[in-house]
């Protein structure tokens, strides 16, 4: 079998126009522009491209993009100070700490201080509880950008049997969530799982998400299944930089029914999907109904 090509980057672009068709009427109705603040503190280099790319989306889909870069020795006094101000701000429709942040601030404090209607990245307690006990919540991007792609190609994911690899706080727990949620049989294998291979043999669906490069051989892959690659890695091949999951592409679109590359397969829509939960926001703080096909 060869797999077909599930293009994150044009799902992604997609998912982008619709948002901004949906921005453009809520100007149109109701005068409302809705708002993203971006909280950036310090110089890692890969936080400020990323805080840079969400910026240009978020006005390129017809929102007001709020760019805050605190110096790195800002104190957490200050920084809660300002989330505070944002959680005030009605123009403020969604919130972003973009992480990680400098060792002396504690991160979970921080994010947990974030008014929950506007954590657009669903890492705050209230929303990790609602999105656990099914109820409507703000949704961790990167997983849910891993759901609109499976649903986009299954339709209903209803009985699947889905291995997510990888048990973190921003991607494996919520996606094996949100895979419950759409009522698959769900494992959550990580570093502990005794023969990984075997479980994940036995996946309809399997989502790796663990930070290493080409761990998943296509000979662990069940002829047919949807296999959706989360993993980022730089390494250094035939002297050459280069990006590759934690799936080894090659051998596992032998096997696979549908596989999602890297790049070009989730790493896009995670920020569609931030600019899709910004709008989610906005709908919800004005009493508005949700733009459909955006939300878990
Ligand atoms: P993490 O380091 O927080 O978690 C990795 C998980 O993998 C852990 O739960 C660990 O138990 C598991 N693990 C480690 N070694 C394992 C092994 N040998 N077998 C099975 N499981 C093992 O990482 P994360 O933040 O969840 O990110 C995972 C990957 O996804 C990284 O490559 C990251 O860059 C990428 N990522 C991509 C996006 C995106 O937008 N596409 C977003 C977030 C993360």
């Amino acid at each position: 079998m060869v797999a077909q090509v599930i293009d994150g980057k044009a799902f992604a672009a997609k998912v982008r126009a619709q948002v901004a068709d949906q921005v453009a009427k809520l100007k149109e109705e109701h005068g409302i522009t809705p708002g993203l603040a971006v909280v950036l503190v310090g110089e890692d280099p890969a936080s400020q491209v990323y805080v840079r790319s969400k910026g240009k989306m978020t006005v390129e889909v017809g929102m007001n993009s709020y760019e805050h870069k605190l110096d790195a020795d800002t104190s957490e006094e200050d920084l809660l100070a300002l989330i505070d101000k944002l959680n005030n701000d009605p123009a403020v429709n969604g919130i972003l700490v973009q992480l990680p942040l400098p060792k002396h601030l504690n991160e979970d404090l921080v994010i947990n201080s974030i008014d929950p209607a506007k954590d657009v990245d669903g890492f705050h307690i209230s929303n990790v509880g609602l999105l656990g006990t099914g109820q409507k919540s703000m949704v961790p991007c990167t997983p849910l950008g891993c759901l609109m792609m499976l649903r986009d190609h299954h339709g209903s994911l209803s009985g699947m049997d889905a291995v997510v690899i990888g048990r973190s706080n921003i991607v494996g727990k919520p996606m094996a969530q949100l895979l419950l949620g759409d009522s698959c049989t769900v494992t959550i294998a990580h570093s502990r799982t005794k023969d990984l291979p075997e479980v994940v043999r036995r996946a309809d669906i399997v989502v790796a998400a663990v930070g290493r490069p080409e761990m998943v051989p296509g000979d662990w892959i069940k002829e047919g299944a949807t296999v959706i690659d989360v993993g980022i890695n730089r390494i250094e091949r035939d002297g050459k930089n280069k990006l590759v999951g934690d799936v080894d592409y090659a051998s596992a679109a032998e096997r696979a029914g549908a596989i999602t590359p890297v790049p070009g397969g989730v790493g896009p829509m995670t920020i569609a999907c931030l600019l899709a939960n910004t709008l989610t926001a906005a709908c919800r703080a004005n009493g508005l109904a949700e733009p459909e096909g955006l939300t878990a």
